[in-house]
């Protein structure tokens, strides 16, 4: 038997253009091939499950060989085979219209990945670093007779007998020269780790030598020989695809260890296991976060039936989620098509709606079922709750009950409960509950100070993310949030009740104008209120509505265009009740009373760290003068 043909009619530039244009990722004709011996190793395993196949199928593998000498790479599977017809109209037959055009269209946006697969192309990968490829096949239908096919990367191939007596098919490539890199095994190696690691038929690659007990020597101690074994790269049933029940813990675990050989253990995990309305199997974990917040995404890898596609998980997996580490597998996810249609295709919908709600219920049953646990994890999954409640009304709606708030005494209080426990004490005129924050502990300390004075509770709210979830919380929860230096301890919580000043009108005038004069800086305003004799003398603080512009306008997401560049409006707050406005009044000297003024502001920025340069030197020299006269 022998016979020539072309390949097709559409194709005559499609190879150039496989060769020329799908070079981004060449290193994935080894995946597509080992894909192809994996799927013709499971029709075989199913065709004799199904009866249709009677003899014995033996044990599946694949293989993969170098051989540097010939400069050729080989892939060996006892699957299905091919006929020399099922060749011609499997291999030969790209048969689908319009696909130069297609490629061309693409083959500028770096989506070469995609048209591979898709239009069923994945076989001619293996001219991307072939000059030549051979196909050696025996099919396992009885009487077939075993076909050769070669084809040297032109339109022209060329059919013939062959003397193969087993079943399945060698594919034999003729590495070119600028691929010789695939002649290196840790290069294959490297490859097969990344895209074979779960497949799910064993794939051999060369031999590893490996040391076994080898009876006792003359001392009675235990002796080892070496013997050389097949090197099987993969774990053909990861745990992924077993049932939640079969596995332990320590199984999880080893999983991970496996993944992320580095990595702390998790914290906990999801095993994903649906396949109504769609298939998918899969682990979640979640990761410890290192101490510096160094956020780790593309953790998540994405596999078709084993096969690992990418680890780019952007469009399947919900935003807030993709902190995860884990495993996904899905044949319903369609990897080979381009990224927009990823993200309006309706699996995918489904899988991200999914995805959350496991997430959802799985943090919402540790919070129920071990509330002690929950919260020593809480520092580590507080920034996937926050975030999933920013971003998903779906995930709100169920973290809403399982979100925890910390207080400045390191306690955590779900939201209602945080509700009913400010509910005595922090609630303003307009009956609107105030929850009180600070976002750095040491800066604000003497805030907290005032505010635990006054009864009041401080919540620490210092993330990077906490900025949004208190806008997201006053939203959704009907409480306003005032961060502590935000306003006089007295009018944070706005209680109606005025005070009556102990400074006459004048009095109160005079002393504006003193500490008008000595602060000298006319973005500030400086008003007298009547505090507690123990509360600092002069407070400055920044009303929570300016801060928050401020802090739009420093993350760039431009507050609205009317404030400009927001000068630095502070309120300076001094306290009538305080010794130094009283001995300020008595003071006849204005240069005394104004020097006084100066020491009461100077210390109210040093509380705050906010103290430099000229006027820390100042202060310092004028406290100096005032402890020595
Ligand atoms: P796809 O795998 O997406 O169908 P390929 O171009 O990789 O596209 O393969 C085309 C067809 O050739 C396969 O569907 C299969 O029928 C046949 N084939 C390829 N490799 C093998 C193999 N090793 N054993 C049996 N059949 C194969």
């Amino acid at each position: 038997m022998q016979e020539k043909g072309n390949i097709s009619i559409h194709t005559e530039n499609i190879f150039p253009i496989i060769k020329k244009f799908l070079y981004s990722d060449h290193e994935i004709f080894l995946r597509e091939l080992v894909s192809n011996a994996v799927d013709a190793s499971q029709k075989i395993k199913r065709l004799a499950a199904l009866g249709e196949y009677k003899q014995e199928v033996g044990k599946l593998r694949v293989e993969v060989e170098v051989n540097k000498k010939k400069k050729t790479i080989s892939i060996k599977d006892n699957g299905i085979g091919m006929t020399a017809e099922e060749i011609k109209k499997y291999i030969n037959q790209i048969a689908f219209s319009g696909a130069t055009e297609f490629v061309e269209k693409y083959k500028d946006k770096g989506e070469d990945q995609q048209i591979i697969g898709h239009f069923g192309l994945g076989f001619y990968s293996a001219f991307m670093v072939s000059k030549q490829v051979e196909i050696e096949t025996l099919s396992f239908k009885e009487g077939s007779v075993p076909a050769k096919w070669i084809c040297d990367g032109e339109t022209e191939f060329e059919i013939k007998s062959s003397k193969k007596k087993t079943r399945g098919t060698v594919v034999t490539l003729h590495i070119a020269e600028d691929s010789e890199e695939f002649l290196e095994d840790t290069r294959i190696q490297g490859v097969l780790d990344k895209y074979g690691k779960f497949l799910p038929i064993p794939i051999k690659f060369g031999t590893k030598e490996e040391s076994i007990p080898d009876g006792k020597d003359k001392d009675d101690k235990p002796k080892y020989k070496s013997v050389k074994k097949d090197n099987i790269i993969n774990d053909s049933e990861p745990i992924w695809t077993k049932s939640p029940n079969e596995l332990k813990d320590e199984d999880y675990l080893k999983f991970y260890k496996e993944l992320y050989p580095m990595s702390e253990d998790p914290l906990f995990w999801i095993h994903l296991n649906v396949d109504y309305p769609f298939n998918l199997t899969g682990i979640l974990y979640f990761p410890k976060l290192k101490k510096d917040f160094e956020i780790q995404r593309n953790k998540i890898q994405l596999y078709s039936r084993q096969v690992f596609i990418t680890d780019e998980v952007k469009n399947v997996v919900p935003e807030f989620l993709q902190l995860l580490h884990g495993v996904i597998d899905s044949p319903d996810i369609p990897l080979n098509v381009s990224r927009s249609y990823l993200q309006a295709d309706s699996n995918v919908k489904k899988i991200n709606g999914y995805i959350t709600k496991k997430v959802a219920d799985k943090l919402n049953e540790l919070f129920k079922e071990d509330r002690t646990s929950y919260e020593a994890k809480w520092n580590d999954i507080g920034i996937f709750v926050k975030y999933g409640m920013i971003s998903e009304e779906k995930f709100h709606d169920k973290a809403k009950d399982f979100v925890l708030l910390k207080n400045t005494a390191s306690k955590l209080f779900t939201f209602e409960e945080y509700k009913t426990f400010i509910d005595a004490n922090q609630v303003n005129k307009d009956k609107q509950k105030v929850v009180l924050y600070a976002s750095n502990e040491d800066q604000q300390h003497s805030y907290i100070d005032a505010a635990q004075k006054r009864g009041y509770d401080v919540l620490i709210l210092n993330e990077a993310l906490d900025s949004h979830f208190i806008n997201h919380c006053e939203q959704k929860f009907e409480v306003t949030f005032k961060r502590v230096d935000a306003d006089v301890v007295d009018k944070l919580i706005d209680k109606g009740e005025a005070k009556t000043s102990v400074l006459s009108e004048k009095e109160e005038k005079a002393i504006k104008e003193i500490f008008e004069k000595a602060i000298d800086d006319k973005n500030n305003s400086v008003t007298v209120e009547t505090m507690a004799t123990d509360d600092l003398p002069v407070t400055i603080t920044l009303p929570e509505f300016m801060r928050r512009m401020k802090d739009m306008q420093a993350a760039g997401g431009g507050g609205p265009m009317m404030f400009g560049d927001l000068p630095v409006n502070l309120a300076i707050a001094v306290n009538a009740n305080h010794s130094i406005v009283q001995k300020i009044i008595a003071s006849k000297k204005e240069d005394k009373k104004i020097d006084l003024a100066k020491q009461a502001y100077d210390l109210a920025l040093l509380s705050q760290g906010m103290l430099t340069g000229k006027a820390l030197t100042d202060f310092i020299k004028r406290s100096v003068d005032l402890v020595a006269h």
